[in-house]
């Protein structure tokens, strides 16, 4: 029998205590070393250009790097991996995805090849009891993880896994299964939610994308948004469809905001937030991404 199914029965069996149950968790963690409290990011990722330009936001994304400690490993919730279930990323060699269509040559031919991790992708997979999380051998990294990542470590030397974002489940819910992570914060994993707070391809206006302009709404929604963060705000953050106009064009479709929620779920009372690459492009598209540390 693999050791996962063994592992997955006992939890199932009714006939195990729970003692035995939390001993193997315990069990499952405890061989890897304990690291001092890793920060944990939100990176707006915007445009894939940005994966081969050179811009304000790349050089934010190398600076950040640098007040870090470099991970064991990264976990990345990527804005572009929506499945049914929750899946992680588990090949040893994750291929880069080239994921849009209608950008040059140049940017098709980036390749990120950092390692993945099927023991680890094994860890996280037990680690979490809200929903059993399927490993995944068919994806790879989506342009929401490399074309940031690639800019914090360019020798892609850390290991990085995906962990989709399941499009059946609400916010809340989303909030809840990203806190079952915080245990990775002490075992040098470097947690990435990948997204754009503000994000309305709709309304972008293409002829502004090189400029820092955003429209009043989108100013307004990313201002409101930082406060409720400041103020540690969940509740209204995770019940953003209720928090009037400007929330719901910023956010049309949830999937480039829930990385956001992933992120601010591993706060704890002893990080401070820092902002940075803060600024719209194209209007209706912020790049405002956070340090939590
Ligand atoms: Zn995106």
């Amino acid at each position: 029998m693999k050791r996962s199914t063994f592992l997955k029965l006992l939890f199932l069996s009714p006939f195990i205590g729970s003692s035995m149950n939390l001993k193997s968790l315990k069990n499952i963690t405890d061989h890897l070393p304990a690291t001092e409290p890793m920060p944990v990011l939100f990176l707006g990722h915007g445009n894939p250009m940005n994966a081969i330009l050179e811009n304000e936001y790349v050089q934010g994304f190398r600076d950040v790097a640098k007040k870090i400690p470099k991970p064991q490993l990264i976990l990345c919730v990527s804005a572009h991996w929506e499945t049914n279930g929750t899946k992680i990323t588990a090949m040893q060699k994750p291929p880069t995805i080239h994921d849009f269509g209608g950008f040059p040559q140049a940017l098709f031919d980036v390749q990120y090849p950092a390692p993945g991790s099927p023991e680890w992708a094994e860890h996280i997979q037990k680690i979490v009891k809200k929903t059993n999380i399927e490993l995944d051998l068919d994806w790879g990294l989506d342009h929401g993880a490399w074309s940031v990542i690639k800019h914090l470590y360019p020798e892609a030397d850390v290991p990085v896994l995906e962990l989709s974002i399941d499009y059946t489940k609400s916010p809340k819910y989303h909030f809840e299964l990203a806190q079952e992570l915080q245990i990775l914060r002490r075992k040098g994993v470097l947690i990435i939610g990948s997204g754009n707070i503000v994000h309305n391809l709709r309304m972008v206006d293409w002829t502004k994308m090189n400029d820092n302009f955003g429209f009043d709404w989108a100013i307004e929604a990313n201002d409101r948004m930082k406060n409720m963060l400041i103020n540690h705000q969940y509740e209204q953050l995770i019940n953003f469809h209720q928090q009037g106009i400007e929330f719901q064009m910023a956010i049309p479709t949830p999937e480039h905001y829930i990385p956001l929620l992933y992120s601010i779920a591993l706060r704890t009372e002893k990080d401070e937030l820092t902002f940075f690459n803060d600024s719209q492009v194209g209007g209706s598209l912020s790049m405002t991404s956070v340090l939590i540390k």
